[in-house]
């Protein structure tokens, strides 16, 4: 029985080999190609499609229009598309056989700031923010991404028999807020619909187009926020003996905290403690009764970010004590978690991204800003973020060899350049989910 068995593997395995094709390696020149002609043939409705979603941001969970129109976009290329997930988050599914599933995730978010690049179609719109009217703009460049993403989806499909499995689109909310990703995966994303086996995202940045840059491990930083509210006891500005004035305290706060970064924190660890709001007071001659102090820490190791944030809470404490105040109220609300690079998908990714873009790919350092899209890896996705860049690659030479820096994420100047951005976005992406399904089907 023992011995028949192995005839029979045996012989099934001649058999295999005879008969199915040797899976041969990706071409990645003429998929490079193929996809540069699609991307050519579809760049006129892409343009008018980036231009809108820039002219018309949203903010955090109000993303209802704009994920009405990638919803409509990715059914016309005959994707399931499920609305609503994660609130105003969207998940949309193309089956095409036996396969690995693979996600592929944009954000949906703008920021509340006034755009001031006087593009043609830079963003007038404004909305109510927390009860104030603000302007919104896409200024982190989401936009690009949505595009891109769509871009990818119509170039996967029209690729379809080089590839077998599931693509999983997700247009996700509330990245700036990092609160999307995990409304996502609250509201059943890998349990109403499949786990995907691997993931991706890009982001876009002030590098010149046709650049992508990736790397393996720390792709971003631990995020936490806080809030410290320092009592006093209130009084007159000329007679601070009867008052405990927070103010002092809070000031005594925010320059003894940077010393837990330069005397307790390793010098070859990455850690920062910024403080970006302060509140106190009403009057040039009033002690007011407390003063409230925001911040943000950001680590890339959970070691780091223990001593830092006990750190913070023993100086805190500590400029409390030195004015005999009452206990500090101290909240610190935990963010986004750093972004792990999966190994094993960036080695993959890696040789089809370098056969395309040749010394256009490059490492990058780990980023300091935070992503929700670590949420993804944490719940079990081995995945790969990489980056773009955006600017003409002569702007940003002269920018670096003594210019004035160009406008990054966030500015309200931040404009990228679209076709070759978005090119670049299309044609990274669609290389970097080929080269996962690719790897599967060999079996690794
Ligand atoms: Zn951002
Ligand atoms: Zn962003």
């Amino acid at each position: 029985m023992k011995h028949l068995a192995k005839t029979f593997v045996v012989s099934a395995a001649l058999f295999a080999s005879t008969l199915l094709p040797v899976h041969a390696e990706l071409d990645v020149g003429g998929l490079k190609a193929a996809i540069e002609a699609s991307v050519e043939a579809d760049y006129p409705r892409l343009e008018a499609l980036y231009k809108d979603l820039h002219a018309h941001p949203e903010l955090a969970f109000e993303e209802v229009k704009t994920a009405a129109k990638l919803a409509a976009e990715m059914r016309s290329l005959g994707f399931e598309v499920t609305e609503k997930v994660g609130k105003t988050g969207l998940v949309a599914i193309f089956g095409n056989g036996d396969g690995p599933v693979i996600m592929v995730r944009t954000e949906l978010d703008a920021l509340p700031m006034e755009e001031k690049t006087g593009l043609a179609y830079a963003s007038r719109d404004k909305t109510i923010w927390n009860g104030v009217e603000t302007f919104v703009a896409h200024s982190c460049g989401h936009d690009i991404h949505m595009t891109s993403w769509v871009g990818t989806a119509k170039t996967l499909v029209g690729l379809k028999d080089r590839w077998q499995g599931t693509l999983m689109f997700i247009a996700q909310p509330a990245e700036e807020t990092v609160s999307g990703a995990r409304a996502m995966l609250a509201d059943g994303l890998f349990t109403r619909f499949r786990k995907p086996d691997y993931g991706f995202a890009l982001h876009d940045g002030p590098i010149p187009y046709g650049y992508v840059l990736y790397r393996v491990g720390v792709g971003s930083s631990n995020s936490d926020s806080l809030s410290i509210k320092f009592r006093g006891r209130g009084g007159h500005g000329a007679t601070p003996q009867a008052t405990i004035d927070p103010v002092m305290i809070a000031a005594r706060f925010i320059v003894d905290v940077q010393s837990v970064i330069s005397r307790e924190k390793d010098p070859t660890e990455f850690g920062v403690v910024s403080i970006g709001a302060i509140h106190a007071g009403t009057a040039e001659n009033i002690i007011p009764d407390d003063a409230l102090v925001l911040g943000t820490i950001r680590t890339f190791k959970p070691g780091v970010r223990a001593k830092m944030l006990a750190g913070i809470e023993r100086t805190a404490n500590a400029a409390t004590a030195m004015s005999d105040a009452p206990a500090p109220e101290i909240r610190i609300t935990e963010g986004a978690k750093a972004i792990m690079n999966d190994p094993a998908v960036v080695a993959t990714a890696e040789k089809v991204l370098k056969a395309a873009f040749g010394d256009k790919l490059r490492i990058s350092p780990p980023g300091t800003p935070s992503e929700d899209f670590s949420e993804f890896g944490n719940a079990g996705v081995p995945s790969m973020m990489f980056n773009i860049g955006v600017y003409e690659p002569e702007r940003w030479a002269a920018a670096n060899n003594g210019g004035l820096p160009l406008p990054a994420n966030h500015s309200p100047l931040f404009a990228p350049v679209p076709k070759p951005t978005i090119e670049t976005g299309i044609k990274a992406m669609t290389l970097a989910v080929l080269s996962a399904f690719d790897q599967h089907a060999r079996g690794k």
